[in-house]
């Protein structure tokens, strides 16, 4: 099963992922994770990502795809992978390609969970988190018992910065005009498959392995 997985901030996809990373036994490859782990390992990717890093620079394309690259060798990776947050782009996704079919190997399915923009911003711009304890809470879809404060611990809940509504609309416009060549190329190849992201964390899991179930990837 080698998956990618696609969506806008906040529609849930990276719980997504862990779900199938457990159920399918699978590695679930987040690009952040990797970074992370890269430059703990001190890799020579890892050390010119921290570099990057230290600078305050995005680590340019040819670093993560290393660092993909690496990971993808690892034994784990074997049997396939849910990746979360590669690729970005088109040149990626080339890449990407260009390493499986190195070995033999093609993507099986790339998911994209989808949320209507609207229901997006309600989620991210309702959600509240303490600064004592960092317990996060929804306004509407987890409320704290009283309104404004933690139940914790009992501090007075704030919004994060990337939170507010002019932040998320930037994050989510900026996201759709990333992503639009790289939806359209994986729908030229026919891998792309459209995922309701509405309703409850179990009813979009199901969705995502009916899916995968009848394309015969799991
Ligand atoms: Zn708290």
């Amino acid at each position: 099963m080698r998956l990618v997985l696609l969506g806008a901030p906040g529609v849930g996809k990276g719980t997504q992922g862990d779900l199938l990373a457990a159920k399918f036994q699978r590695p679930k490859i987040s690009t952040g994770d990797i970074l992370r782990e890269a430059v703990r390992n001190q890799t020579p990717m890892g050390v010119q990502a921290k570099a990057c890093m230290d600078q305050g620079k995005l680590v340019p394309d040819a670093v993560v795809i290393g660092i993909v690259k690496d990971k993808l060798a690892e034994p784990v990776c074997a049997h396939g992978f849910v990746l979360d947050g590669f690729p970005r782009t088109v040149p990626q996704a080339e890449e990407l390609a260009a390493m499986l079919k190195a070995k033999g190997l093609q993507l099986d399915r790339v998911v994209n969970v989808t949320v209507p923009r609207d229901d997006v911003v309600r989620r991210l711009t309702g959600r509240r988190s303490c600064p004592k304890c960092q317990a996060v809470f929804h306004i509407e879809f987890a409320p704290p018992k009283r309104a404004g404060f933690c139940d914790r611990c009992g501090a007075e809940l704030m919004q994060r910065s990337d939170d507010t509504r002019e932040t998320v609309e930037n994050r989510l416009t900026v996201y759709e005009n990333q992503t639009a060549p790289l939806i359209a190329y994986y729908r030229q190849r026919g891998l792309l498959s459209d995922i309701n992201g509405a309703g409850t964390v179990e009813h979009v899991q199901q969705r995502i392995v009916e899916l995968l179930s009848a394309h015969g990837v799991a």
